[in-house]
């Protein structure tokens, strides 16, 4: 792996396309690792938004930017991708840093952006227009306009990849994006500006305002000159955000949080089943929406799967997020590691056998950073709250299951619907399972794979719309029904003849 380091961004924002000092309160970003400190950066204020939103609104209206024809537009997205590619090393290295995730990962995620906004700029040079069917006299068709502002809220926990599934469409759409990353991660998104500035992107387009959620984030979901906004996050704060936007009569998409059933059938292959179920909770340490948090497995193979399984999950490799060899990397921050640990104890209290991890390494490699062992528990019932809630974090609760029944009715019971894991060589179980079980994404003999052709999101309380696919670039624009008169005469109502 690279040894390579990179300065990290400066720490000024990127307001409408200009790099300033933000007014608002400090933001301090540090590395899990070993808790040193990346950058502090004064974060964006109100007045800093305003302004933000004020360029965006003056260069999403001129003519150099609405008139483009979208083969045009489409350049712009293209250099963008070009640019992250040129600058996957440094990208992974500045989102290491921001949020402790392993080089492997984040350079990962880092090819997935420039992925995404290459798809986007082949969506936008083919993307037609609908010519209706005619009902009358006229010729009708269905175009597609640019919603004017969005506003884009993210995570920590994948920052490029997320900020990139929101501003390439909305670029592509033909609107301005005002990005609000977390405070935990703010510098791999002002890294995404530099590299849009660099690709001549219009000043004004693209903001990154790093600060508060109840401050930057509310003033963009509150603000009049915001059409639509796409959030990614917790559940609780998208709830919110709806409320808001439902006030306001504002399109908008929720990626919220989830507890995602895995289910090993008896028939399934048991080295592929278990490398799966590993991959989907250990890996990004489980802070992951689609993490595999929930594992049921087939009560007559339950002892020796879960037996396997904790004996697996003792050789997995936790160390530093820049040594090739690791495989689980510290939590995002001390805070986060708390919350987790946090979940852990009620686990205990509410009879669960920690039957590997629940405690944080030994050893001077851990002593500075945020690690914790990778954890499963089980004794727990599937309505403890253990269960039910979200804990993001390395924590893997195993429930027996009886028959195909029981497991589809235990893994809805759930207020999440956001993905599935289903491990069996049963081909026409696996595809009534899939049909059965509420979730977004299904996953069968294999887990966390992604395309950016396939449409993503949750149902429940994992969201609300969908983004990636083709029709990832529409839910950022409007539809205008126009209909063309081809008749001769006046219409007949008014009788002049
Ligand atoms: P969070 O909800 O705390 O914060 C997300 C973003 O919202 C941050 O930028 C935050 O500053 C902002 N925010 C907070 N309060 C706000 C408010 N009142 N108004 C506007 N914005 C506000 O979530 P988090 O802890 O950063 O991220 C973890 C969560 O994200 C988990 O629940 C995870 O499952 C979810 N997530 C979902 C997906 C998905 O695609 N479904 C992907 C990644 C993460």
């Amino acid at each position: 792996m690279s040894e390579t380091t990179y300065d990290l961004p400066d720490g000024r924002l990127f307001v409408g396309g200009k790099w300033e000092t933000g007014s608002g309160a400090e933001i301090v970003s540090t590395f899990s690792h070993d808790g040193s400190e990346n950058r502090r950066l004064s974060g964006a204020s109100v007045e800093d938004g305003l302004r933000a939103i004020a360029r965006a609104k003056a260069a999403q209206s001129d003519p150099a930017w609405l008139d483009l024809l979208p083969h045009q537009r489409a350049r712009y997205l293209a250099r963008i991708a070009d640019g992250i590619e040129a600058n996957v090393d440094r990208i992974s290295y500045i989102q290491t840093r921001d949020t402790g995730k392993t080089r492997t990962e984040t350079t990962a995620l880092a090819m997935s952006a420039a992925g995404t906004f290459r798809y986007f700029a082949a969506v936008l040079e083919t993307a037609d227009e609908d010519l209706t069917a005619r009902r009358g006299d006229c010729l009708t068709l269905s175009v597609h306009e640019p919603i004017g502002l969005v506003g884009a809220i993210t995570p920590w926990n994948s920052p490029i990849a997320s900020d990139a599934q929101k501003v390439a469409p909305a670029l592509a759409a033909g609107n301005a994006v005002l990005l609000k990353p977390s405070s935990w991660s703010p510098l791999v998104s002002l890294e995404l500006a530099r590299i849009i500035e660099e690709a001549g992107l219009p000043e004004g387009l693209f903001s990154v305002l790093p600060g508060s959620g109840r401050e930057i984030g509310n003033l963009l979901v509150e603000h009049p000159d915001i059409g639509r906004i796409s959030f990614t996050g917790g559940t609780e704060t998208g709830r919110r955000i709806g409320e808001q936007a439902g006030r306001k009569l504002m399109p908008l998409s929720l990626e919220l949080g989830g507890k995602s059933p895995t289910i090993v059938f008896s028939d399934a292959d048991m080295d592929q089943a278990i490398a799966g179920v590993l991959f989907g909770i250990f890996s990004s340490s489980g802070q992951s929406c689609i993490a595999g948090s929930r594992l049921f497995v087939a009560r007559e193979i339950y002892d020796t799967f879960v037996a396997r399984l904790v004996e697996a999950t003792e050789k997995l490799v936790v160390g530093s997020p820049f040594e090739a060899a690791t495989q689980v990397a510290p939590l995002v921050t001390f805070e986060h590691r708390e919350a987790v640990e946090a979940y852990i104890a009620l686990a205990r209290e509410e009879g669960g056998r920690v039957l590997t991890g629940g405690e944080r390494p030994e050893g001077d490699a851990y002593a500075q950073g945020a690690y914790l062992k990778p954890t499963i528990i089980e004794g727990l019932t599937n309505d403890s709250r253990t269960c039910r809630e979200e804990i993001f974090g390395p924590v893997l609760v195993v429930l027996p299951f009886e028959d195909e029944a029981d497991v589809i009715a235990q893994s809805n019971d759930n207020d999440y619907g956001l993905a599935c894991g289903i491990w069996t060589k049963d081909f026409a179980r696996a595809w009534r399972l899939a049909r059965a079980i509420d979730a977004g994404t299904v996953w069968i003999n294999t887990y966390k794979q992604f395309s950016i052709s396939t449409p993503f999101g949750g149902d429940g309380a994992s969201g609300i719309g969908r983004e990636k696919g083709r029709q990832g670039m529409r839910v950022y624009q409007r539809q205008k029904a126009i209909y063309h008169g081809l008749g001769d005469g006046p219409l007949p109502w008014a009788r002049l003849s």
